[in-house]
């Protein structure tokens, strides 16, 4: 018997890393013109086999997974009878293992389909994105290029969207390989467990456990203001989505903008 390695090499440490900077994607970083909503509803009309009209339905400051799941709902898949037109084609061993699965509760018939759902859409999305153009909104290409050659800040994104969809989203920008932690709407369709799984995996990174407000969470909605509240992270909102100033300021951020284009001073807020 050799000897054996006892444990892996620690964790490198980055002494002078000091804020933990998660930023939003959509709305936040780009203007993606539609592209993620309408993949979106081609894969939830391909899974789930429904389609409807959105409504009031916001999608904005919501995860991947939790918009599939809610748009299935509001457009009828918790429908039993919805759900048994989707197995045309399908083999008997396949539909009897699969509604003995799921002739539960309507949740858990939903909850089963998500998964496949969302794979779809990050099929279709890649040709959503490529019949538009990904807008970087102004400033940003600025702070994100300043924050990721600065010693003292860690870039990372906090998104609704699943890693691949952010991943696709972003490629056309060039500003994707500047993120070096994330956490995903695959972690977790709940956004308020994000930042907690951004922390961890910055804490991997670095051997530096972020807490408070050396964690800054950047976004365009309500949703992202309030998803770091339990760990008390400094929050900066921006209005380039659809939330005006006074709305987001009834939230409270710690910091307020119009847009990032004066973006030192969105630098400066990061690092006060
Ligand atoms: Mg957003």
């Amino acid at each position: 018997m050799g000897a054996q390695r006892a444990c892996p090499p620690p964790p490198s440490i980055l002494p002078s890393v000091e804020r933990l900077v998660l930023f939003d994607i959509d709305c936040t970083l780009i203007d993606g013109h539609g592209a993620g909503g309408r993949a979106i509803m081609r894969a939830i009309k391909d899974v789930y086999g429904v389609e409807g009209e959105l409504g009031d339905y916001s999608f904005h400051g919501r995860t991947d997974p939790g918009i599939v799941r809610d748009l299935a709902d509001l457009w009828g898949a918790g429908d039993p009878e919805a759900i048994l037109g989707r197995y045309e084609g399908e083999t008997q061993p396949y539909v009897v293992h699969d509604l003995a699965e799921r002739l539960g509760t309507p949740d858990d018939m939903l909850d089963a389909l998500v998964d496949r759902c969302v794979a779809r859409y990050v099929e279709l999305i890649s040709d959503e994105v490529g019949k538009v153009h990904i807008e970087v909104l102004p400033g940003v290409r600025e702070l994100v290029t300043e924050l990721a050659a600065d010693r003292r800040v860690l870039v990372g994104l906090l998104t609704g969207n699943v890693t691949e969809g952010a991943r696709i989203k972003l490629a056309p920008t060039g500003l994707y390989p500047l993120f070096r932690v994330a956490a995903y709407g695959s972690d977790s369709a709940l956004r308020a467990e994000l930042p907690a799984v951004a922390v961890a995996r910055a804490e991997k990174l670095t051997g530096r456990r972020f807490a408070g407000k050396e964690v800054v969470v950047i976004g365009d909605t309500p949703a992202d203001i309030e998803c770091g509240a339990g760990l008390g992270v400094k929050t900066i909102a921006v209005a380039t989505g659809r939330h005006s100033l006074d709305e987001l300021a009834a939230h409270e951020p710690d910091y307020l903008f119009a847009d990032m284009s004066d973006w030192r001073v969105v630098h400066e807020a990061i690092l006060a």
